[in-house]
């Protein structure tokens, strides 16, 4: 359905995207994941053809986006990071111009009504735009893309910025959509991703660190080689790490040491890992014997999703690559309650500062909170 092929772009001497390939089948959701400046939003302008590529290929559906534009964007439909509204007219007469500039054959009248059922904006057709909340205006965004019933549906961030429901919500429709479309969607939200999608491509620095499903990718860097230790030294307290850590240094086919946060009282977890194939586990006993330190728990290393994202994304690519890792702090990942009370304070900033952001925002958008929001007319 979607073929990417050695794509690049290049920014002055910067490299946004570097050397991308993947493949997307029919009927597949696939997460692009990344941090902010990663290059999800510089690879999904090049698939729709929305900027060029400096070199590689793009194929939708076998044909070239730059060889025959309108062909294959025919096959698109495109949420981009900022929708592309008019926001000075109705939602009903954005939506019919959208469907003239896509040349759709469909009948108008049922299939606007069609894609705004889906969308849930049939209760908002009659309002200009910049005065709908970001939810619903993000809904309308994704009605946009709906037009003419496009096999495929790229997205761009198309939650941020949204309250907790109206995440859900917007979730449940690309989940929907999924049945009837090939969709990517990306998001610097690993849940996000992970509550959507059939298959992840982490996207780190314009390049791709890890394609599969959550459980592929967590398998294929998840090592025997790799542990974590809970060592108990002989002072019991913080003066052991540099000891522990340089001992454990020493052994043969180390390749990387760290000490982790305090797990019991004066007692650290450490991170370490080995050459390949090497199993340091006896050793380790043996050092710690002669030293008289106890270890309390040996745990290989069973990396989630989360850890991986953080460690690729941090830097700290500890048996990913062949480098050394710089050590990481340690962070929590946010869970998704947090997650929602930070999008939440997010909007309340939003509903406070964010209409004046908007600058052709007026005194009748005060009520962003659409879901009490019954679609008056204007
Ligand atoms: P993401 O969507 O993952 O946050 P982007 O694709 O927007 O990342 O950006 C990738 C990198 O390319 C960033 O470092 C960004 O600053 C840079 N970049 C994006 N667009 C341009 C541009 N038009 N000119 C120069 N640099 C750009
Ligand atoms: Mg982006």
């Amino acid at each position: 359905m979607i073929e990417v092929k050695n794509l690049t772009k290049q920014y002055g001497d910067k490299k946004a995207v570097n050397d991308i390939s993947f493949k997307v089948e029919k009927g597949e959701i696939l997460g692009f994941l990344g941090p902010n400046g990663a290059g999800k939003s510089t690879t999904m302008n090049m698939l729709t053809g929305y900027i060029s590529s400096t070199s590689g290929h793009v194929l939708i559906n076998g044909v070239d986006i730059l060889e025959d534009p309108k062909k294959a964007k025919a096959n698109i439909g495109y949420l981009p990071e900022i929708p592309p509204l008019y926001v000075d007219m109705t939602v009903d007469a954005y939506l019919s111009f959208v469907f003239d500039l896509k040349k759709c054959k469909l009948p108008r009248k049922a299939h606007l009504k069609d894609v705004c059922n889906l969308c849930k904006i049939n209760d908002v057709r009659g309002r200009i735009i910049k005065n709908l909340s970001k939810g619903y205006r993000q809904r309308v965004g994704l009605a946009q893309a709906l037009i003419n019933n496009p096999p495929v549906l790229i997205l761009d961030e198309p939650t941020v910025g949204l309250d907790p429901n109206q995440i859900i919500e917007i979730r449940t429709l690309i989940k929907k959509l999924g049945k009837r479309h090939t969709v990517i969607l990306s998001s610097h939200i690993l849940p996000e991703i992970q509550a959507v999608c059939d298959r992840i491509i982490i996207i780190n620095k314009g390049e791709v660190a890890a394609d599969g499903t959550a459980d592929e990718i967590a398998r294929k860097l998840t090592n025997e080689h790799k542990m974590t230790l809970r060592i108990e030294g002989s002072t019991r307290s913080a003066k052991d790490k540099d000891e522990i850590v340089s001992a454990i240094r020493g052994i043969k086919g180390i390749k990387y040491v760290r000490a982790d946060m305090e797990r019991e009282k004066g007692i650290y977890d450490y991170d370490v890992e080995a050459d390949e194939d090497t199993d340091i586990r006896r050793e380790l006993n043996t050092l710690c014997r002669d030293k008289g330190w106890n270890i309390l728990m040996l745990q290989l290393s069973d990396l989630t999703l989360e850890d991986i994202f953080l460690k690729i994304t941090m830097g700290d690519t500890a048996g990913m690559t062949e480098q050394p890792a710089k050590p990481a702090t340690r962070i929590k990942l946010v869970t998704e309650s947090e997650l929602e009370a930070m999008n939440k304070a997010a909007e309340e900033d939003d509903d406070t500062a964010g209409d004046d952001s908007d600058s052709s925002s007026d005194s009748t958008d005060e009520q962003d909170s659409e879901d009490q929001d019954n679609g008056g007319n204007e």
